[in-house]
């Protein structure tokens, strides 16, 4: 087996990256057969348990409050909404459930709390319970892994350098931040970025360096094509094309050996046999349902389809990790702190996510 590095050079990556194609599947595929069963495939389902109405300013995301898309926005669902949402997805095949909440942070109080008995809920259907909250401080995680939770997805997006292109309402180091802060806990970390957002190649290899190099890697990486919503700063933008997708696949397989790598937004412009090459490359997960939070996604039986065709076997849960433990909120000897995640308001200007926001309010 390849030996895990934590010493990756932005250099390095791009010439992995860049090398002939067919090199690249081949070292990117042994890798994978070394680590993984190539013929099994987690499905994971993706809940937006609280759309829209974000505060945060991310240049491709049509949940930011300041832009002017389509979506209908929604408070916290309840329990036993979202418990009926993670039954039908299991039955169809999931078993790993992610909840997303378009929050800049997580609050002590009655949402967060209803939460926690989401994560309750879910792992007790044996399936692994995944969030997506925003920034948390170390109490917040320890509560959350305490409920159950299995994973924690706070991706880096892009490279430090692009970051700045992209968000203005917070900083790379504060993403860090909150994925040390679940690092201190036994969740797990998932996190990954999105490519086809004008970045260069050195911001692909920089974002793969900056989750390479923590240690450990994170257990989960999602790779996202940019999916250009009308509305957002970044409408006009092509989408990228499959090459760089399956190119940004094996060179992740290749760098982070043992990782789940997540084939995430993105995947109805991608063929099967687009799919099947990302699969080659190390793609061992994809999202199901028609929606990926609020960003269309391929149908769950076109899905399956496509598992026959290609004789893959969707994953068990709790395979990688044993199955946490659930305290009962009665039982926890946690106590809310009422802290807020410390971040930093870098404050730039993005001309590009100020146009859209002026557009808004025109
Ligand atoms: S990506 Fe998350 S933090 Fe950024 S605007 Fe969208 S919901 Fe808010």
């Amino acid at each position: 087996m390849t030996a895990i590095r934590h010493d990756w050079t932005r250099e390095e990556v791009m010439q992995t990256y860049s090398q002939p194609l067919m090199d690249l599947l081949f070292q990117a595929a042994s890798i994978h057969r070394a680590y993984h069963d190539p013929n099994t495939v987690q499905v994971s389902t993706l809940i937006s348990i609280k759309t829209g109405g974000c505060p945060e300013d991310c240049g491709y995301c049509p949940q930011a409050a300041r832009y002017h898309t389509d979506i209908d926005g929604n408070e916290l669902m309840s329990v036993s909404q979202v418990k009926a949402q993670a039954l039908r997805a299991k039955a169809s095949g999931s078993s790993r459930v992610c909840m997303g909440a378009a929050w800049r942070n997580v609050k002590d109080g009655p949402d967060f709390d209803q939460v926690l008995e989401m994560v309750r809920t879910i792992n007790k259907l044996d399936m692994e319970v995944c969030c997506t909250l925003g920034m948390l401080t170390e109490n917040q995680a320890s509560r959350l892994a305490e409920a159950g939770l299995y994973a924690y997805n706070h991706n880096l997006d892009t490279s430090e350098d692009y970051y700045k292109d992209v968000i203005s309402t917070r900083a790379f180091e504060d993403r860090l931040e909150t994925i040390g802060n679940v690092r201190k806990t036994n969740v797990t970390v998932c996190s990954g970025g999105i490519i086809g957002m004008g970045e260069q190649l050195e911001d692909r290899a920089g974002m793969l360096v900056a989750l390479s190099t923590l240690d450990p890697q994170p257990e989960s990486v999602p790779i996202n094509a940019l999916v250009a919503v009308p509305g957002t700063p970044m409408e006009d933008i092509e989408p990228v094309s499959i090459w760089d997708m399956v190119r940004m696949v094996a060179t992740t397989r290749i760098v982070m050996p043992k990782t789940q790598v997540r084939l995430s937004a993105g995947r109805t412009e991608m063929s099967r046999e687009g799919q099947a090459m990302c699969f080659f490359a190390g793609a061992n997960s994809i999202f199901a349902g028609d929606k990926l939070l609020t960003t269309p996604n391929p149908d769950v039986n076109e899905d399956m389809d496509m598992f026959e065709l290609l004789g893959l076997k969707p994953q068990a849960p709790f395979v990688k990790k044993a199955k946490p433990e659930t305290v009962e909120a009665e039982d926890s000897t946690l106590q809310p702190l009422g802290e807020k995640p410390r971040w930093s308001r870098p404050g730039h200007v993005i001309e590009r996510n100020e146009a859209a926001r002026r557009e808004r309010s025109s």
